[in-house]
């Protein structure tokens, strides 16, 4: 996928209050795109919604280690998803979910969370809650 606007980057970055939604740091933050688009829409460039504030070991971590997790916390989403805004995120440091609109970030009760999660993946969000639950 083609790399966000500088508007639609610094706009993330400011949403997610310049931390981590992993990990909490404000080091190393990168623009991790939640939906990978395959060879087709690699011109795409990134909306907001696309994208979410994580630094460059979580970001990394998406993609190998962390994948399970990414899915369950909406901070990456299956590349068929065509509406990422439908998957709600889980912000470490508000140890709460939220949905988002653009740049705005509207925070979301665990059962709203959990009901957008599943209308859009069904059965396999739960599961994917229970892997990671603590
Ligand atoms: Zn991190």
């Amino acid at each position: 996928m083609a790399d966000p606007t500088t508007a639609t980057r610094t706009g993330v970055y400011f949403r997610d209050g310049y931390q981590c939604a992993s990990c909490c740091t404000v080091d190393a933050l990168t623009f991790q795109h939640r939906r990978r688009v395959g060879m087709g829409g690699s011109k795409n460039v990134p909306a907001p919604v696309d994208g979410l504030t994580l630094c460059a070991t979580c970001n990394n971590g998406c993609e190998h280690a962390m994948q399970d997790l990414a899915l369950a916390r909406g901070w990456k989403v299956r590349a068929w998803v065509t509406s990422p805004e439908r998957v709600p995120v889980f912000f470490r440091k508000d140890h709460a979910w939220f949905r988002l609109e653009g740049l705005n970030r509207i925070r979301i009760s665990y059962a709203v969370a959990m009901e957008m999660g599943c209308a859009v993946y069904g059965d396999e969000w739960m599961r994917w809650q229970k892997q990671v639950a603590p």
